[in-house]
C-alpha cells in the first residue's frame, strides 16, 4: 500500500473511532442492522448517500456501482436486504455530472467498463442530453427492478423509486 495513503487512511480511521458515537456501533453490532432504505447509487466519490441523507450507521443499505447500474450481484444484495432485513424502501439514486453516463454518451468504455456503458446505452436509447440521460438511466433501473422481481412479491411489493442528486447544490429530486 502506498505509504502516504496508508497514513492518511489510518489517521482518518483514528478520528472516526474517536469522534463517532460508540453506542451506535455497539448497538448495531449487537442487535443487527435494520436499515430504513436500500439505496442503489453511483460509486462517484462525490455522491455519498449517508452524507446526502444525513444517515447514521445502520440506516441505509447502500449498493454502489459506477453508473448505478444493476446486474445479478446488485439484485442479490437487494433481495437480501428486503427478504432478510425487512427493508421495504428501495431508491435508485442517479446524479448530475455522472462520468459513467458521459462515457456511454461518448460511445462507451473499454474493458470491463463496457459492461457498464452497455447497460447505460440500453437505458438511455437516443437521449443525448446528459441530465435527461441520467434520469432515464435511473428510471430504467427502477423498471428493471420491478420486472426482475415481478415473480418475487416480497421485493416486487417494496416501494421502488428513482431520484437524482445535484452535485452542486446537494439537492435530491424524486423522479
Ligand atoms: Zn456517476
Amino acid at each position: 500500500m502506498i505509504e502516504k495513503i496508508r497514513i492518511r487512511m489510518e489517521e482518518g480511521n483514528r478520528i472516526y473511532r474517536n469522534e463517532s458515537d460508540p453506542g451506535r456501533r455497539l448497538d448495531t453490532a449487537a442487535n443487527g442492522q435494520h436499515p430504513y432504505a436500500i439505496v442503489v447509487c453511483c460509486s462517484d466519490s462525490r455522491v455519498i448517500p449517508e452524507q446526502i441523507f444525513g444517515a447514521q450507521l445502520g440506516d441505509l443499505f447502500v449498493i454502489r456501482v459506477a453508473g448505478n447500474v444493476l446486474d445479478r450481484h446488485q439484485l442479490g444484495s437487494i433481495e437480501y436486504a428486503v427478504g432478510h432485513l425487512d427493508c421495504r424502501q428501495i431508491i435508485v439514486l442517479g446524479h448530475t455530472g455522472c462520468g459513467a453516463v458521459a462515457a456511454a454518451l461518448s460511445g462507451g468504455g473499454d474493458g470491463f467498463i463496457r459492461y457498464i456503458t452497455d447497460e447505460i446505452h440500453e437505458a438511455i436509447g437516443d437521449e443525448r442530453d446528459p441530465y435527461r440521460a441520467s434520469c432515464r438511466n435511473v428510471q430504467h433501473a427502477v423498471l428493471r427492478l420491478k420486472k426482475e422481481f415481478a415473480e418475487h412479491p416480497e421485493v416486487g411489493n417494496a416501494d421502488i423509486c428513482g431520484a437524482m442528486y445535484d452535485m452542486e447544490n446537494g439537492e435530491v429530486t424524486w423522479l
